[in-house]
């Protein structure tokens, strides 16, 4: 397989992929990704609808609410069914190629002869990490945030607000998760299960985590991602320069980098958004937003340089 070329490689997922779309869409397992999602969607929607609200909206009286309802299905199923499982697939095996082509002989380490939960555990903990950096880096790299910063000029959240981003952070956030558990030997039945109980509780918590939900999640809030520390990721004025709590799941990763945030007083609730909030409304608009912006800086620069020139 290695002798194939990357083109090749993802015109074969590709093909394969198309050929089993229905086995994939319909197919009820836990781990297939799209009955989990279905399902978490469902208990969300369940949890928000019944639970006290944090902000004065309702689920589907909320502004913006169908126009996450569309990326939710733009990123979770026409997206993902029409490239991106391919791409993911091909993203990785082209790094494992470029590896290989400076000498490094992947995987780094051999994990079958541990026992399934020392597997589990590494697993979870590395691929956590990597969501953490992948977000962390989104947020302090000018180009990344461009991208980013659809998700975050939303002014009203809810569970299907989770959704609503770039298909850019999908090039940036997936690959960095898929690419160090290829690194670390992950592979076949063993790695679909790991990934699989990853993706089912860090598909819940992050759809929780956007929830209009006034829950009082306590010592909690320091371990895991909550609504409560959420909410203050999305905050307008935000408590540091370039953010805080970027955790996928684990908050650790936020002590350790020093960008846990949440105050004292649990009633304190962020007003949401951007401070300069130049994003349109529209997912069109959304869709171009930061290539225009990134164009448009670079004329202003170029008109500035002239005219210190002259
Ligand atoms: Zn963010
Ligand atoms: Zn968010």
């Amino acid at each position: 397989m290695s002798e194939m070329s990357i083109g090749e490689y993802f015109t074969a997922i590709f093909s394969n992929v198309w050929k089993n779309i229905g086995d994939i869409m319909f197919h009820v397992s836990w781990t297939n990704p799209y009955f989990v999602l279905l399902l978490v969607y469902i208990v969300a929607f369940l949890l928000e609808s019944f639970l006290p609200a944090k902000k004065p909206y309702s689920v589907l009286g909320r502004k913006g609410f169908w126009t996450d309802l569309g990326y939710l299905l733009f990123i979770d199923f026409l997206f993902g069914i029409i490239g991106f499982i391919a791409l993911t697939y091909t993203v990785e095996f082209a790094f494992t190629k470029g590896m290989q082509a400076m000498g490094v002989s992947l995987p780094l380490m051999n994990p079958i002869h541990l026992p399934f939960w020392a597997q589990a555990i590494i697993f979870f903990v590395v691929m956590d990490f990597c969501q953490f950096f992948a977000h962390y880096l989104l947020h302090h790299i000018n180009f990344f945030w461009k991208f980013h910063k659809i998700h975050h000029a939303q002014e009203t959240l809810g569970f299907a607000s989770t959704r609503h981003f770039h298909i850019m952070e999908y090039f940036v956030l997936k690959p960095m998760g898929w690419i160090p558990a290829g690194l670390l030997g992950f592979s076949g039945e063993e790695y679909i299960l790991l990934y699989g109980i990853y993706m089912w509780v860090a598909y819940s918590l992050v759809f929780f985590s956007h929830c209009n939900v006034n829950v009082n999640f306590g010592f909690l809030n320091k371990i895991i991602i909550t609504p409560n520390n959420h909410y203050w990721h999305h905050a307008k004025n935000i408590p540091r320069k370039y953010g805080v709590n970027y955790a996928s799941v684990l908050m650790i990763w936020d002590h350790l980098f020093r960008s846990y945030y949440l105050p004292t007083d649990p009633k304190l609730i962020p007003q949401l958004g951007v401070p300069d909030n130049d994003v349109p409304e529209t997912f069109w608009g959304q869709l171009i937003y930061p290539f225009k912006t990134l164009f448009k800086k670079e004329e202003e620069q170029q008109v500035a340089s002239t005219k210190s020139k002259k």
